[in-house]
């Protein structure tokens, strides 16, 4: 499996060794950096690529059961009514939230952990700049979002699931360093970008496998809408739901 512990070292050593040959041409150097600059990008963006950390992407079963995951919340617009069609239809979930909505809105982190769901931690800020912080800057902003979930629960979240997707050497170092089980997807659903319910019902129900993990996300309206849909349709085929934690036997909090 390529990971950045061993091409890097590699890139570097091939690297050097051209240098040092007297003549040598300049240009398989800069092919070599290129490749490894394109391998590290390639591992940052790809989030079951596990190339700077293994993250855990989907469980390993022949069972039909999947795992549906909602980000960035929680969100007084569409949690709540999230909360309403999970409890209907008696599906569990998982919620990765962002430690500042936490701090505006406590009460509905709650209501999310009292109906049954999982929390999980999506970083305090989730800034756009996340992944430029050193690795003592991230713990602090994970902490941070620790804080405020005990605070409201009293619990404090073992999962984590990187802000956007994104990994890198100084967040591998804070999640190993902060003991977190970090969990990604196997279905994006990319409902923050498609506003076509029917398409999006249709990507996601395309191809669903055992273990599979669902990425949405409690701050879109598509997602209200097609919620019910896509409950209703994979239990037509079989499958059940079951909280992350649980499909992946992992603990939920520390
Ligand atoms: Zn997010």
């Amino acid at each position: 499996m390529l990971k950045s512990r061993v091409i890097w070292p590699i890139s570097l050593v091939l690297m050097i060794a051209m240098l040092l040959i007297p003549g040598f041409p300049l240009w398989p150097v800069f092919l070599t950096l290129a490749v490894c600059i394109g391998f590290m990008a390639w591992g940052a963006s790809q989030v079951s690529s596990n190339f700077f950390i293994d993250v855990i992407c989907k469980a390993q079963t022949k069972e039909k059961i999947v795992a549906l995951s909602f980000d960035d919340g929680p969100a007084e617009n569409y949690t709540p009514q999230i909360l309403e069609i999970l409890q209907q239809h008696k599906v569990p979930a998982a919620f990765f939230c962002i430690g500042q909505r936490v701090e505006k809105t406590p009460e509905l982190l709650v209501k999310i952990h009292e109906a049954g769901h999982l929390i999980g931690n999506h970083s305090y800020s989730h800034s756009t700049l996340f992944d430029l912080n050193t690795t003592r800057n991230m713990e602090n902003d994970l902490d941070m979002a620790d804080i405020t979930i005990d605070e409201a629960i009293g619990l404090k979240p073992r999962l984590f699931r990187p802000p956007y997707g994104v990994t890198n050497p100084m967040l591998a170092k804070a999640i190993k360093r902060k003991k977190y089980i970090p969990v990604g997807w196997s279905i994006r659903s990319m409902d923050t970008v498609t506003k076509d319910a029917d398409k999006l019902l249709a990507k996601v129900t395309k191809d669903v496998q055992p273990g599979d993990i669902f990425l949405f996300h409690d701050t879109c309206a598509v997602t209200v809408k097609i919620l019910p849909a896509l409950i209703k349709q994979l239990k037509e085929k079989g499958f059940a739901f079951k909280r992350i934690d649980e499909l992946l036997n992992v603990p939920a909090y520390a």
